[in-house]
């Protein structure tokens, strides 16, 4: 990436009272489709980007996180006031030692390298978007 990308990344939920910062830009930026994501955000997709647990500093609002286990090894985080994702991980599997940012609340401006798509089997048939390259599944 250019020089001139910021070496912190800022973001917050919706009421603010959640800040937390990046010290990594997101990698692996990933459009889910999955019927999870749908119910959790309210909306077709969520998009999600990673970064080592270590990377991720919550600078306020820590207390106000709650978490809520989607499955056996999945943790949803969200603001209690306002209920906008903000995180999620996964005890097991090929990433534990990584945190998915929910790049919606990202403050700071943040262009990807790549980015991709899945679970488009149950993309919701309202969602008109084409992925511009076919998606490997
Ligand atoms: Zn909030
Ligand atoms: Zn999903």
């Amino acid at each position: 990436m250019p020089q001139s990308a910021p070496k912190i990344y800022h973001g917050s939920c919706l009421c603010t009272k959640v800040r937390y910062e990046l010290l990594t830009p997101p990698k692996a930026v990933t459009h889910c489709h999955c019927g999870q994501c749908q119910k959790s955000h309210g909306a077709a997709f969520s998009t999600y980007g990673a970064v080592p647990h270590g990377a991720l500093r919550i600078v306020t609002g820590a207390a106000d996180i709650q978490s809520y286990a989607s499955s056996e090894f999945a943790v949803r985080q969200f603001c209690a006031h306002c209920g906008s994702s903000l995180f999620w991980s996964q005890s097991k599997g090929d990433w534990p030692d990584w945190v998915c940012i929910a790049l919606g609340t990202l403050d700071t401006l943040f262009t990807p390298e790549k980015q991709k798509h899945t679970h488009v089997a149950s993309k919701a048939p309202w969602d008109e978007f084409v992925p511009a390259e076919p998606p490997k599944e």
